[in-house]
């Protein structure tokens, strides 16, 4: 078969939706159209029953229970709630703890609350540099409001530091958010770890784990986990579709809604549900979780076939992020003395990212290679690859070649090349 051109190697970006997703999602755009929260009739009937088995599964991926997941527009909106809405409902800005601290009325939102309880509310959030934009936005968010933010730093490999990260929790720490894998470099945080931390602490622990999710096993009880974003389309599901798995026991977590009106997901997050969205990412989760482990073999064979052929035809290529806590799927490469972004351009053939995709139009290179302190030639350098379920040995070999030429070429014309060959030949032993 003839290789089809460009061959797409973006799958943090996005995924295509599985054909077998699709044909789950069909009937619900036409016959089963209802509205799930119609419960006076067996359209709103079919909908609803789709919509629960759907759930189903979702909870099922992450060793969750049906009643704790929250279906939202996709992770973005999964972690603006878990942090706007845990912030809400368990934090004090300085302006509410001043009014309550001196005799002010106990306002409507309090409703329920003493002051002497409301006045030991924390006021203190972590998180990470690395974190998706989606998650660091949020926390900015808090700080603009007066709270308390701290964003902890991570290793060279991308990791964070649990000594750290221990050492920045204080007695008014409300949440801490760290991803399970990263969208960029493909790095795995030590969430078990984490999540014993956070639980021997008392402070809640949200994770993002969009990356995560369907590629390496999850389940939110061994983790020690509060709250967990999800988003389908990358897990070859739809677009515009999530999920926030919320803890409702031991502890239950306190949640403010953040989408308000009609009251749908148990008044979590109003509006009314995208069914065959919800049928697709209910499909996608089923098929993740049972192909799992040869998908993960699969796509980790691949992305080392890509690996060794890369660094055995390219000079001064180096990886970044940690070389085995890594996802299956990732590899994110800094190509020396030559511009990411120019061998993006140049690589035609390919469908690669340099740094993220939310940011590349910033030109800017990475806040999380950045972060990860090896400095601006390998930020600027740095290309990611994302290996999935429809890649193909033939596609990887073919991308292997083309990185090969399309790098030589740019370094022959690249006095920065020259210089640093004339320097030291290091790459030669
Ligand atoms: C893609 C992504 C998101 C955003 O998810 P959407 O469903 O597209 O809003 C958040 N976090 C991570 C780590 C991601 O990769």
């Amino acid at each position: 078969m003839a290789l089809s051109l460009p061959i797409y190697l973006d799958y943090h970006a996005t995924t295509p939706v599985d054909a077998r997703v699709l044909a789950a999602m069909e009937p619900y755009f036409t016959e089963k159209f209802g509205n799930a929260a119609s419960t006076s009739h067996r359209f709103g009937w079919v909908a609803e029953e789709a919509v629960s088995a759907a759930r189903e599964k979702i909870a099922q991926l992450i060793g969750a229970s049906p009643s704790e997941i929250v279906l939202t527009s996709g992770a973005t909106e999964a972690n603006n709630l878990a942090i706007l809405g845990v912030a809400e409902a368990n934090a004090l800005t300085p302006p509410e703890r001043a009014w309550l601290a001196g005799g002010g009325e106990i306002w409507p939102q309090w409703e329920g609350h003493d002051r002497a309880e409301l006045l030991a509310r924390g006021d203190h959030f972590i998180t990470v540099a690395t974190e998706h934009k989606a998650v660091l936005d949020c926390f900015e968010h808090l700080r603009r409001r007066g709270l308390a933010v701290t964003v902890l730093p991570v290793r060279e490999d991308g990791l964070v530091d649990l000594a750290a990260l221990e050492a920045a929790i204080r007695p008014e720490t409300v949440l801490i958010s760290v991803m399970a894998a990263n969208n960029e470099i493909g790095v795995l945080q030590p969430l078990a770890e984490i999540g014993a931390i956070a639980k021997r602490r008392g402070v809640l622990l949200h994770s993002d784990a969009v990356q995560a999710a369907g590629k390496i096993p999850l389940d939110v009880q061994g983790l020690g986990l509060d709250l967990m974003s999800l988003s389908a389309h990358k897990l070859y599901g739809p677009k515009g579709v999530g999920a926030l798995w919320v803890r409702r026991r031991s502890p239950r977590v306190a949640l403010a809604p953040r989408a308000l009106g009609g009251g749908h997901e148990r008044g979590l997050r109003s509006g009314t549900l995208d069914v065959p969205g919800i049928v697709g990412f209910g499909a996608a989760a089923e098929l993740a979780r049972a192909e799992l482990d040869a998908e993960a073999a699969r796509t980790r064979a691949l992305r080392d076939r890509l690996h060794a052929g890369v660094l055995a035809a390219v000079p001064e290529v180096i990886l970044n992020g940690h070389p085995t806590e890594r996802l299956p799927g990732n590899l994110q490469l800094s190509f020396l003395h030559v511009s990411g972004e120019a061998l993006m351009n140049a690589l035609r053939d390919l469908a690669v990212s340099s740094g993220s995709a939310c940011t590349s139009a910033l030109r800017e290179p990475s806040h999380v290679i950045r972060a990860l302190g090896v400095g601006d030639e390998r930020a600027h350098s740095s290309i990611r690859f994302g290996v999935g379920r429809f890649t193909t040995e033939e596609e990887i070999d073919h991308a292997i070649a083309e990185v090969a030429d399309k790098v030589k070429k740019l370094r022959d014309i690249s006095p920065l090349w020259e210089r640093a060959q004339s320097a030291a030949p290091k790459w030669k032993a």
